[in-house]
């Protein structure tokens, strides 16, 4: 049954019902074909498959625990269980498909991985990759980002990444996104662009969602074996939706579990400064795939807010944007407030401190707790805080 979900989406030609697919300039489309076929070949063979377990257990430490929060539990109400993604090396989920991403290249006989980064988190997650496989790497900024989040671009260059400052535009995450492809697109032959998220022209949203599946094949497992049952729901948070599709991966035809995806509110969807593409969002065509986006009144993708850059993305993967039509997930969203509020209940609670985009997903299990207090609830806890921590506390101020 499972197995079958997977064979039908994408289709060969990359769609997930009518979103997806790959608009693209000629030139690319042949390189992405190129890409699709090594994948299927590569990637179901013997070596690859057992290389990447390898390096999932002894590299970036998994299986990653599930975890029941006691403390958070008795104060909100329900059973209130993380998988604990911020364990996974460099803190975050991003390396489960940046691992799977170099592995192909390596499989591939490529030299160099580019790819663009926002906040930088996907940027250290391929830098970390390349210099694991000694491949080159490198990675287009936002001069504006660049700024904004320094100790991130000094981690780069210390994995031994180049980092790329992208001057034209709003100088932030779209234009690093053409620069890279840019880029990419002058020496295709010995580079591979890495994407970093469930994004992009196809293969891309495929690749990552099934380098991100461990999550899922893990998270439940290990939950059915300390409760005997399937969690009621799972919750995670969405940008691209990387994480979201993996651990929903492995809960897309139990009934019994509700799927929900998290979306930044941000401060007021009023004024615009938010990032909720799901819910106020409408189909369109995005750096090469179609799916739902935050548009302006001339249909270009709108200038969005969140407090996690993670998440401030105004497009969304297309197997969400799927999902949604088929109402298989809800997708609901958390404002910018709620989340600071979660992310030091979790801290002050249980003592983890969850980045903020993962904040997200935690504001919106307390929130089901308190409303179903019988009811067990699996949040994806996709990374840790300690990038995000100046920012709260020099604009937040800490709690009593
Ligand atoms: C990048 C990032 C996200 C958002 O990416 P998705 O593709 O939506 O999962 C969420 N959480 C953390 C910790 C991140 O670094």
């Amino acid at each position: 049954m499972k197995e079958n979900y997977f064979k039908k989406y994408p289709n060969k030609d990359g769609f997930f019902n009518e979103y997806g697919g790959a608009f693209i300039p000629p030139n690319l489309e042949e390189e992405m074909k190129k890409i699709n076929d090594a994948y299927f070949a590569i990637s179901k063979s013997h070596k690859f498959i057992s290389e990447l377990r390898d390096i999932r257990k002894y590299y970036q430490g998994r299986p990653t625990p599930v975890y029941h929060c006691q403390r958070l539990s008795e104060k909100y109400g329900g059973q209130i269980y993380l998988k604990r993604e911020d364990l996974n090396h460099t803190g975050a989920h991003k390396l489960n498909h940046c691992m799977g991403e170099a592995l192909l290249a390596k499989h591939l006989g490529k030299k160099k991985l580019i790819a663009e980064t926002g906040a930088g988190q996907h940027g250290v997650a391929l830098a970390t990759a390349a210099a694991y496989f000694g491949l080159e790497c490198e990675i287009h900024m936002g001069e504006v980002d660049i700024k904004k989040e320094y100790p991130n671009v000094l981690r780069m260059k210390v994995l031994g990444a180049t980092v790329i400052p992208v001057t034209h535009g709003l100088k932030t995450l779209k234009e690093a996104v053409d620069s890279a492809f840019e880029a990419y697109l002058k020496d295709p032959i010995s580079t591979i662009y890495c994407i970093g998220s469930v994004v992009g022209p196809h293969p891309f949203p495929m690749i990552v969602r099934d380098f991100q599946r461990v999550i899922g094949i893990e998270a439940r497992e290990q939950f059915l074996d300390m409760t005997g049952e399937l969690p009621d729901s799972v919750v995670a948070c969405i940008g691209g939706g990387s994480n979201a599709m993996g651990i929903f991966s492995s809960f897309l035809e139990d009934d019994e579990t509700q799927l929900f995806g998290i979306e930044p509110a941000g401060k007021s969807f009023k004024t615009g400064e938010h990032a909720a593409t799901m819910t106020l969002g409408k189909p369109g065509l995005i750096h090469g795939f179609k799916c739902y986006i935050l548009q302006d009144e001339n249909g270009e993708p709108a200038p969005v807010h969140s407090i996690a850059s993670g998440l401030d993305y105004p497009g969304v993967g297309p197997e969400h944007s799927m999902l949604k039509d088929m109402n298989k997930v809800t997708y609901d969203s958390i404002t910018d407030k709620e989340c600071i509020d979660a992310f030091y209940e979790l801290s002050r609670l249980e003592g983890i401190i969850p980045a903020l985009e993962s904040a997200h997903a935690v504001a919106y299990a307390m929130k089901l707790a308190q409303k179903f207090p019988e009811k067990s609830v699996l949040v994806n806890l996709s990374g840790r805080g300690d990038k995000d921590l100046d920012y709260v506390v020099d604009t937040f101020g800490l709690p009593e």
